[in-house]
């Protein structure tokens, strides 16, 4: 009977477990869902292979950018979600890549996709990000880039909003929100 009720309430606490981590589970339905996997590999990912018109030695960025900055945006990293500065943030303002200072995204085009990372349906302009085939952690994405230095953004998925359709997956850490007033 003892041991009845101690599975029991082994069982309940599961579920309640699963049950509230669930909305957050269905929301990642790509990669995403395997953030905690992701850390395990990067080691064996590639460096960016593409030469950019805004190129610095592996050096010169470890000096300009954080810790963090350089783990997403030179080594491809992932931020974890909704422990990330832009994921809920509803400010106005102009996105700009936080290696290079390149315009991105604009905050209009920002949308809540419930997936803990910063969402866009489209970029300011196409030519301001390049996309490249990912086919890291046994799967294939669309990988999203700085056009102008090549940093690592996020990625590209097929199941946003309209009228594009498309949801720009991006850490946050990548991005830095500028006052679009003060923008050339
Ligand atoms: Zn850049």
């Amino acid at each position: 009977m003892k041991l009845f009720i101690i599975s029991s309430v082994a069982l309940s606490t599961v579920l309640v477990i699963f049950t509230l981590n669930q909305p957050s589970f269905l929301a990642e339905e790509h990669s995403e869902k395997h953030f905690h996997e992701l850390a395990k590999y990067e080691s064996v990912m590639d460096t960016i292979p593409e030469s950019f018109p805004y190129e610095k030695t592996e050096a010169e960025w470890k000096e300009i950018l954080t810790p963090s900055q350089f783990r997403i945006l030179r080594k491809k990293g992932t931020e974890f979600p909704y422990v990330n500065e832009y994921f809920d943030s509803k400010k106005d303002g102009i996105y700009v890549c936080a290696g290079c200072g390149q315009k991105l995204y604009d905050s209009n085009h920002k949308y809540k996709s419930g997936t803990g990372w910063p969402s866009f349906w489209k970029p300011i302009n196409d030519s301001l990000v390049v996309e490249l085939e990912d086919k890291s952690l046994f799967m294939t994405r669309t990988e999203i880039v700085c056009s102008n230095c090549g940093g690592h953004i996020g990625h590209v998925f097929d199941d946003g909003p309209e009228p594009t359709k498309l949801r720009y997956c991006m850490n946050s850490a990548a991005l830095k929100l500028v006052d679009r007033n003060k923008l050339p």
